[in-house]
């Protein structure tokens, strides 16, 4: 089955997604972990969203069986979703970079873990989490499927909104009054409008 242009842009981003990742996996693999709240509702969460983003693009592209919930685009979106993707893909690898090696792919804290509120942290608390949102919108609008376009999107959607209170509240236990003042100054995905920060 022939690929189209715009699942093709799908493709390489996806690829260079994954290959960000990738080498953030491996700068952080010696890290010490003191502090672990990955319960297996996190991990289910985690396998669910990873499942709607690789399975389901790759049946989609590569079979048949979705073509069932296949619809048509107005030509402007897979545009937007090129936008967007290039705008998840430059937040995703700043966040990791800003991170360092406080990364974790899930509700850990590491040995040393200190508090980052420099470059994308500095005025929003979750821009890997705003990536991966925008990566979602762009998965929408450059594949013309409902299901491999959009389950990441109700996927992530369920991640997000039970892990962000619970990895705010770990923060706030590792480093109290200095991450609630960080979170008075900061929006989770959007900058406080009105809001100079300083920090
Ligand atoms: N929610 C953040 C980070 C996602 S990675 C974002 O969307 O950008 C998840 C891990 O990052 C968490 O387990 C926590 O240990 C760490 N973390 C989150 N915010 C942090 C911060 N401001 N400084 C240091 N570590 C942070």
């Amino acid at each position: 089955m022939p690929i189209q242009p715009w699942n093709a842009v799908f493709l390489v981003a996806f690829i260079a997604y994954l290959g960000i990742r990738g080498v953030f996996i491996r700068r952080t693999k010696g890290n010490e972990i003191t502090v672990s709240r990955a319960d297996s509702h996190d991990r289910l969460l985690l396998s669910t969203v990873m499942l709607s983003n690789l399975l389901l693009p790759f049946v989609y592209l590569f079979t048949p069986f979705l073509a069932f919930a296949d619809y048509r685009l107005p030509s402007f979106a897979p545009w937007c979703g090129l936008a967007s993707m290039l705008a998840s893909l430059w937040l995703f690898w700043r966040s990791h970079a800003d991170l360092g090696q406080n990364w974790s792919v899930t509700l850990e804290l590491r040995k040393g873990h200190e508090l980052v509120r420099h470059g994308v942290y500095r005025s929003i608390r979750h821009p890997m989490y705003a990536a991966i949102w925008l990566f979602c919108i762009a998965q929408g609008l450059l594949l013309a499927n409902w299901l491999a376009g959009w389950a990441t999107f109700v996927t992530f959607g369920v991640l997000y909104f039970v892990r962000t209170p619970r990895e705010e509240a770990m923060m706030c236990d590792l480093f109290g009054d200095e991450y609630r003042d960080y979170m008075r100054r900061t929006g989770r995905l959007i900058p406080r409008i009105g809001f100079r920060n300083d920090a």
